[in-house]
This record gives C-alpha cells, sequence and structure tokens, in this order.
C-alpha cells in the first residue's frame, strides 16, 4: 500500500527533529506535526531558557568577587523583564533554526495537534495522513500534586514567562529542576525556601554529592526545609499565598514554584485507535528498538520515561531514523555512563555509578574524596568548597564514577565520561598530566584513598 509518508513523527521535540532530519536524509519522506513549539521542551521551556537564567543569577557571584580582584562596582541592580526579553528574543531565533532545519532537510512540517486515529495513520487539523511508520515523541509535561490550592502554584512552563521576579518563593520538589530553579531565583534575589518531602534531595545522587551540595547551598542562604510538604495552598488578601505544610506550620509567598517531576504527554493521543500499549509507570512501552506493542509505531524521549534527558532522546532519535532507514548504520544507544548535569549553584555533574549504587551491586570499591576551596575564590572572602569524587572498583582498578560540585562541573564531566566509556583505570588516570593551574586537574591527582 501506498503511504503518504514513510514516517510520521508526532512532536518536534529533542528526539523528534532529530529522528525526522536524519531519516530524511537518509531519503525518507518525512512528515512532523507539532502543537506547540518548534525544538520542543528543551529549547522552549528547558535547558536552554534554563541555562541562560542560570547564567543571569550566576552573575551576582562575579560581581561579589570581583571586590577581591580589585574591582570596584556600583551598587548592581537586576532587572527581570530585561533577561526575559532577551531570553525570549534568544528561543525566537532558536525556533526559527530548527523550522530551517526541519524544511531544509526536506521535512513535511505540519502545525497542530497529531491524533492517531489508526496504527499508520494520523490525523491533524481534520487533516487525515497516511505513514507507514509513525513515532511518538511528545515528550513530557510537568506534574502537580493534586492538593486544595494547586492552581495557585506555577510550574517550569509558567516560571519562564514570570512578569515579575517574585520576592520570595516556595520551591517545591528535590530534583533536578527544584534545586536549578531554587538557584536561579535566589540568585537574582528573591528570598528563596526548598521543600522537599525527604530526608535529603536528589535522591538517586551520590551521598557525598548530595550533602556537599546541601553545605553550599545552605551556606549562601537558601532555606532548605526537607521532610516538608504542603498540604494547601490559600491565597491571601494582599494577593500572597499561604502554604500549609503536613505538619501544620504555614509559611507565605509570592510564588510557589512545584518541580515535582513530569508525565508522559499522552493527552488526546488517539492510543486507543493503535494497540500501544503503557508501561506500569505510564509511560510509553517499548521494546529495545523502540517499537511499542503496536508493530508500525515506535517512541523515543521523555514519553518512554527512561532517561530523560535532551542527548539521550537525540541518541534515541538517531537510533530509529537508522534503525527503519540506514539499518547498517544501526547502533543501540547505550544507556551506561550517561553524563550528566545539575545547574545548581554551584553546579554538580556526574558520571557513572554513584558510591551507594556500586556498593549495591557487589564491587568492593575505593573511594577517592578532595574537597577545597577553588583558586578563584582565594582572593575573595567566599569559602564555598568544591568536592570532587571518584569511585573505583579494587578489584580490577576500573574508575565506575566520577562525581563533582563546583563552578563547571558540567563542562568538566563531558570529558571524564569518554574516559569512563573507555573503561579508564585509575592508574590511567593517575599517569595522565594534569592542566595546570585548574579545579579540573584534580581528578588525576588524587591519590589517598579516603575509604
Ligand atoms: P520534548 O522536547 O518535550 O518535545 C515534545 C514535543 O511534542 C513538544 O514540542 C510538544 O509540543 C509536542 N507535542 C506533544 N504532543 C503533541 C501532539 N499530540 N501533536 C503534536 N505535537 C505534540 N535535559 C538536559 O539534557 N539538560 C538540561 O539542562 C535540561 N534542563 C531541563 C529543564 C527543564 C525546566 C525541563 C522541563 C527539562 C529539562 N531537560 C534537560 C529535559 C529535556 O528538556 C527533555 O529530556 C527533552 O526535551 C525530551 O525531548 P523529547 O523529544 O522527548 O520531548
Ligand atoms: P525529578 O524526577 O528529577 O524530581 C522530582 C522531585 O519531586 C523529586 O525530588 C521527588 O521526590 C519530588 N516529588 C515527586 N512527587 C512529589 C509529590 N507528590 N510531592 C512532593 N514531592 C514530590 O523531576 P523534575 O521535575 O525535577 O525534572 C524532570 C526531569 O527532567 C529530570 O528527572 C531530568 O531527567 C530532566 N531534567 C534535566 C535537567 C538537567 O539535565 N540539568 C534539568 C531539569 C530537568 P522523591 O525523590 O522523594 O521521589
Amino acid at each position: 500500500m501506498a503511504y503518504d509518508f514513510d514516517l510520521f513523527v508526532i512532536g518536534a521535540g529533542s528526539g523528534g527533529v532529530r529522528a525526522a532530519r536524519f531519516a530524511a536524509g537518509f531519503g525518507a519522506k518525512v512528515a512532523v506535526a507539532e502543537s506547540r513549539y518548534l525544538g520542543g521542551t528543551c529549547v522552549n521551556v528547558g535547558c536552554v531558557p534554563k541555562k541562560l537564567l542560570v547564567y543571569g543569577a550566576h552573575v551576582a557571584d562575579e560581581l561579589e568577587q570581583a571586590a577581591g580582584y580589585g574591582w570596584t562596582l556600583e551598587e548592581g541592580h537586576f532587572d527581570w523583564g530585561t533577561l526575559i526579553a532577551n531570553k525570549n528574543r534568544e528561543i525566537e531565533r532558536l525556533n526559527g533554526i530548527y523550522r530551517n532545519l526541519l524544511v531544509n532537510s526536506g521535512v513535511t512540517l505540519i502545525q497542530g495537534h497529531a491524533r492517531m486515529t489508526g496504527p499508520n495513520e494520523v490525523e491533524v487539523e481534520g487533516q487525515r495522513y497516511s505513514a507507514e511508520h509513525i513515532l511518538i515523541a511528545t515528550g513530557g509535561w510537568p506534574q502537580v500534586p493534586d492538593i486544595p490550592g494547586k492552581e495557585l502554584a506555577i510550574t517550569s512552563n509558567e516560571a519562564f514567562y514570570l512578569k515579575d521576579l517574585p520576592r520570595r518563593v516556595l520551591v517545591v520538589g528535590g530534583g533536578y529542576i527544584a534545586v536549578e530553579f531554587a538557584g536561579i531565583f535566589q540568585g537574582l534575589g528573591a528570598a528563596t525556601t526548598l521543600l522537599y518531602r525527604g530526608d535529603l534531595f536528589l535522591r538517586g545522587f551520590d551521598g557525598s554529592v548530595r550533602t556537599h551540595l546541601k553545605e553550599e547551598l545552605e551556606k549562601r542562604g537558601l532555606d532548605l526545609q526537607f521532610n516538608a510538604d504542603i498540604q494547601r495552598i490559600d491565597k491571601l488578601e494582599d494577593g500572597s499565598l499561604k502554604a500549609t505544610l503536613k505538619d501544620g506550620r504555614e509559611l507565605v509567598a509570592d510564588c510557589i514554584f512545584y518541580a515535582t517531576g513530569r508525565r508522559p504527554m499522552l493527552d488526546n493521543l488517539g492510543l486507543e485507535n493503535t494497540g500501544v500499549e503503557l508501561d506500569d509507570k505510564g509511560y510509553v512501552r517499548v521494546d529495545d528498538q523502540y517499537q511499542t506493542t503496536a508493530p508500525s509505531i515506535l517512541a523515543i524521549g521523555d514519553v518512554i520515561g527512561r532517561v530523560q534527558l535532551t542527548p539521550v532522546a537525540l541518541a534515541e532519535g538517531m537510533g530509529v531514523a537508522r534503525r527503519l532507514f540506514k539499518p547498517e548504520q544501526y547502533r543501540p544507544v547505550d544507556y551506561q555512563n550517561i553524563p550528566t548535569a545539575v545547574f545548581s549553584q554551584p553546579p554538580i555533574g556526574t558520571v557513572g555509578l554513584t558510591e551507594e549504587q556500586a556498593v549495591e551491586q557487589g564491587y568492593e570499591v575505593k573511594i577517592f574524596e578532595s574537597r577545597f576551596r577553588a583558586m578563584k575564590l582565594t582572593l575573595t572572602d567566599i569559602q564555598e568548597k568544591t568536592l570532587m569524587k571518584l569511585v573505583v572498583d579494587a578489584k580490577t582498578d576500573k574508575v565506575l564514577g566520577c562525581h563533582m560540585v563546583g563552578p563547571d562541573a558540567g563542562e568538566i564531566i563531558q570529558g571524564l565520561g569518554i574516559a569512563l566509556k573507555a573503561g579508564a583505570t585509575k592508574q590511567q588516570f593517575d599517569e595522565t598530566i594534569g592542566v595546570h593551574p585548574t579545579a579540573a586537574e584534580e581528578f588525576v591527582t588524587m591519590r589517598t584513598v579516603t575509604r
């Protein structure tokens, strides 16, 4: 049967755009439907605007350090409106780049909400298209717990478009987004409290990293409240918001920001017409080649709930394009040793196993840990400490994990990701000549076993 398209991609986000562009490059006839914004979450309400706001907040650090280097600055003034307007202009530029990337690769771009009407058919704005393969790349959406007053709270989606910087913010959650936005709000001058329901935030990260970041954030004056959960939110007469916690305490703020995870975006997608099944957490169930339970339909990215990171969605998108249209070049995505950064202030960079995971997996581990005051701070009064940590397999000497909290952690960890992928040993780390003077050289000069 002749189809309108070889591949119909639903969602022009990180994964969808990558799959569409490469599939078209391999000679396939490809369409992409996008209901909201080109580039998806990452470009519009994720990685990119977030990083721009993080840079904005980081300027406060630079200003604080300036005096030690002999600079006398006039009283600084921060204008949220300017930052947001400049950020919006950059996002619009990127939207245009994504449009060009798709159109120049020969992809048919269809604007509107896509709904599957069968295993080989998609409807957008009343128009039906047939396709041999359909790719679900619809991403995720913030999830707020169902508490009274939840409509008074905002999520990352709205935070990027706030008219003013709130004076007092409560950030709820203990994952990537909560920690990053707490740093943004606080760095830009808002009195910020982070509320996390457990004993210590960033569950799943290395224990030393979690504790170290907690200490550093507290030094910066961030109000961290663990074992704290909001029961209800009420609007007060003066427009501010009152959060009543489960333990009865009441906190008042101008903005309550929820970062309590994301759900797969499956709204009105027509799954019921296709035979696509969900897993027990509600994500689209796929096999190791991203095929759903409907043979003509594939899914990648946040909607499959594996690793919710842009580079992973990109790799999966590439995998699907190759698998379908260039099978001789197909290579499965390697989910081991994915480097990642949390752009908190200071940031975290991490790759490989945490100490806890290594022990749990039965490794006998040697731990190398170093805490030091970065050279840049020595001419200032700032007492922030950087943490670097290596988790090493005592039997094989292989480095199992590298973890860092400190300036440029994300930049530094990328290279270590290659070392871990190549299976580097601690001896090879030790034999690597450092770059001096940098913080990064500490990763090749840690000689004493801490534990
Ligand atoms: P998305 O990028 O979400 O794209 C899905 C697209 O599908 C969207 O454009 C949506 O509008 C569209 N869509 C949905 N349903 C339909 C439909 N029915 N019809 C048509 N179109 C539809 N990752 C990192 O690696 N680094 C970071 O620093 C980082 N920071 C982040 C910060 C925040 C605040 C958030 C929320 C996420 C962040 N992420 C980061 C995660 C990253 O954004 C996601 O992992 C990534 O965008 C997932 O890509 P995707 O292709 O699966 O989905
Ligand atoms: P995460 O899954 O990382 O964290 C969610 C947090 O909310 C956890 O601390 C969780 O607690 C808490 N939580 C969940 N449900 C509730 C609830 N009902 N009440 C109170 N607290 C709750 O989600 P995020 O929203 O922070 O981010 C989504 C994903 O986006 C990340 O996992 C990451 O993959 C990606 N991302 C990546 C970034 C990067 O690469 N720098 C930046 C931002 C996002 P508990 O641990 O107890 O379950």
